[in-house]
């Protein structure tokens, strides 16, 4: 899957729903259009005194509306489509949700794992730093968040950074969301995009007829579901959707995964991954050690909610989930689609479903 672009993938979407508008093909070109894609290097300083060069991207896909907004991931797999990809969904996302923003996306490629915390900082104060020298960040202009690989505590940083240049913007906290509620954050923040992964799955499978043709009761109760990703997506979704009376058989992460078709619990899983780094020790059900297989599993809603690209052409036809719910952005390759959708699964978009998020960093931008 070399040739595989997030990005084509994003923008075949576009083309397919265009033809159901009016719209001219130039239009629709310019829909589908990255304005401005900024390419970075810099160096940090490592604490064993030695120099990194760190490679960054932030990619404002529409101006239709300002600010612009989206979050910053941190992986060593980062790259440059994949940005490009990510910040066009932020434009979809958001005018879905009718959240008056732009789309746009950043990333760091670096392994946050092979760094100490205060590096993190240095990595992060200068990405923003780097943003201001060029005019993409701003409460009116640019407003970065929380991704894969980031939290509250690299918001902080880039927060402070950004008021250290500009005490005098009485705006300026607004210029970065999912900061700590300590520092001009706003509740609900964190949990946002998995509370609403919650509600999306919980309004599908309430419609009887819709289950019916699935084969499924209507309601929560008792479905088994399995959840790819224990990240703070993952994590919030399985949370809820287990306090919501269904059943979590199934957590993959990237370092291996856990199976017990009798249910598992999400708090000491999470324990477990703050101890150890990994949640394969659980002793209350099996260890899989390829996780990927966990996609294929016998469950009744499967919820990525990791990585774009995990559902591809080669293990769709062998998913046995009936409904497919994208906590992530761009799980399901568009192959994959084409071949869960003969396959009459339920497919609950990335940009309807993991919208929570970004409408609670709208609350706190606007609060800001
Ligand atoms: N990174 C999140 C997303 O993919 C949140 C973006 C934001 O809050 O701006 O939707």
């Amino acid at each position: 899957m070399s040739d595989y672009s997030f990005f084509n993938d994003v923008c075949s979407y576009v083309d397919k729903a265009g033809k159901f508008t009016e719209h001219p093909i130039g239009l629709i070109e310019q829909i589908k259009a990255c304005n401005s894609v900024y390419k970075f290097n810099y160096p940090i300083r490592l604490a064993d005194g030695g120099y990194h060069v760190i490679t960054a991207w932030r990619v404002q896909h529409s101006h239709h509306r300002l600010p612009v907004k989206g979050g910053i991931r941190y992986s060593s797999n980062v790259n440059e489509d994949e940005v490009m990809a990510l910040a066009a969904l932020m434009t979809f996302k958001c005018a879905l949700v009718d959240v008056p923003f732009g789309g746009a996306k950043g990333g760091v490629c670096i392994d946050t794992g092979d760094y100490k915390v205060q590096e993190l900082e240095s990595i992060t104060r200068r990405y923003t730093t780097e943003l201001i020298k060029k005019n993409f960040i701003g409460p009116a202009l640019d407003v970065p968040a929380p991704d894969y690989g980031t939290g509250a505590r690299e918001m902080a940083w880039i927060s402070d950074t950004y008021t250290t240049f500009f005490p005098e913007q009485i705006n300026a906290y607004g210029a970065v969301t999912g900061k700590p509620v300590s520092l001009h954050g706003i509740r609900g923040r964190t949990e946002a995009t998995g509370r609403g992964v919650f509600y999306g799955i919980k309004e599908a499978v309430s419609i009887a007829e819709d289950m019916k043709a699935l084969g499924l009761q209507p309601g929560l109760e008792g479905k088994k579901i399995i959840v790819q990703g224990l990240g703070n997506v993952g994590y919030h979704s399985a949370k809820y959707l287990q306090e919501g009376g269904a059943i979590i058989t199934g957590v993959a992460e990237y370092n291996g995964g856990i199976y017990n078709e009798d249910g598992l619990d999400i708090e000491e899983l999470l324990q477990l991954k703050k101890s150890s780094g990994a949640i394969t020790g659980y002793n209350k059900g099996k260890a899989v050690e390829n996780s990927l297989e966990m996609l294929e599993y016998e469950c009744d809603i499967l919820v990525p909610a990791a990585l774009e690209n995990q559902i591809t052409s080669e293990n769709a036809p062998n998913v046995k989930a009936k409904i497919v719910a994208e906590a992530a952005n761009g799980p399901v390759t568009k192959d994959a689609e084409a071949i869960l959708l003969k396959k009459d699964v339920m497919i609950l978009p990335d940009l309807y479903l993991n919208a929570g998020g970004v409408t609670v960093s709208y609350f706190e931008w606007l609060k800001n």
